[in-house]
């Protein structure tokens, strides 16, 4: 692993790969790396020659600034996991190198995307997500850049942006990486305890209800339902939205629906946590 720490080594480095034609695939985190972190870079490692992960705490696309402060960061740690991979570059880029100017987000249309579940709950958190990875698409110009269905609101947003304005990018999902338990893996899971870590169980337990109820019971029967299982619980449900893959738009009904998905965000000890399944 090769560690570059500025906008210019970076484009060094990968001045030198592609013009030997070489395929970079590209791994955007915040850093705290996780198994389900690794697991991004190994699938990128199988079908490229060469990866770039980056790690940037992306300010803009914090709407909470104690979110932000709190968020784990341990460059040190991080550093080790990745010590041993081959053809890999870690790029650690600062504030600077991505916000030369102002520390902002641009305004993207996100086709209402960005206006349902975390957009409605995290005002400009997408407009943050979109602005970052449109300028790391333009810094690495990667062949094909992965994402984590664990955010898969977050997945078809940069679908719609790669579709818009990087069609020469390939995303690539990866499914949602899970302890032995079944908790999605998450930086976050790190600023809870393990009593809270069994307790936050309660998301996954009720997803994986939710899919043996399709299509027995309605869209809001099932919700409805998931909201009273949570009542009285370690954790405090922000939404529960069961919606039509494609659009991200709620569902009423199974009909004409070709693929639905259920998503969960609830907050346990001052740490919000998020989870989704498919349905069918
Ligand atoms: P983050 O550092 O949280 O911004 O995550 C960086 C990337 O890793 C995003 O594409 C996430 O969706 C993905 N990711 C994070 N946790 C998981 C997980 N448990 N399973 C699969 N992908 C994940």
């Amino acid at each position: 692993m090769r560690i570059v720490r500025s906008r210019s080594a970076l484009s060094e480095q990968l001045n030198a790969i592609k013009s030997d034609g070489e395929s970079v695939g590209f791994v955007p985190t915040m850093g705290a790396l996780h198994s389900g972190h690794l697991a991004l870079v190994k699938h990128a490692a199988l079908e490229n020659n060469h990866v770039v992960i980056s790690i940037f705490v992306n300010p803009t696309q914090f709407n909470n600034p104690e979110d932000l402060k709190k968020y784990p960061r341990d460059v040190d740690a991080d550093i080790k996991k990745l010590e041993e991979l081959q053809d890999v570059i870690l790029f650690l880029p600062a504030v600077s190198d991505l916000y030369p100017k102002e520390v902002r987000s641009k305004l993207i249309d996100l086709n209402g995307l960005d206006k349902v579940m975390e957009g409605e709950f995290r005002p400009g958190h997408f407009d943050g997500v979109a602005t970052v990875v449109s300028k790391f698409f333009e810094i690495v110009q990667p062949t094909r850049a992965y994402f984590g269905e664990k955010d898969f609101q977050q997945l078809q947003i940069i679908r719609l942006i790669s579709k818009n304005q990087f069609p020469g990018i390939q995303i690539i999902g990866h499914p949602v990486e899970r302890n032995r338990d079944g908790l999605a893996l998450s930086s976050r899971n790190q600023l809870l305890s393990q009593e809270d870590q069994k307790k936050a169980l309660l998301i996954f337990q009720n997803l994986n209800w939710a899919k043996l109820q399709v299509p027995k019971l309605s869209p809001d029967t099932i919700s409805h339902s998931i909201i009273q299982n949570f009542e009285g619980s370690a954790l405090e449900i922000e939404y529960v939205q069961i919606v039509n893959e494609d659009t991200l738009q709620k569902i009423d009904s199974w009909e004409d629906v070709k693929s639905a998905r259920i998503f969960i965000a609830a907050h346990i000890s001052g740490v919000r946590l998020i989870d989704n399944v498919s349905l069918f």
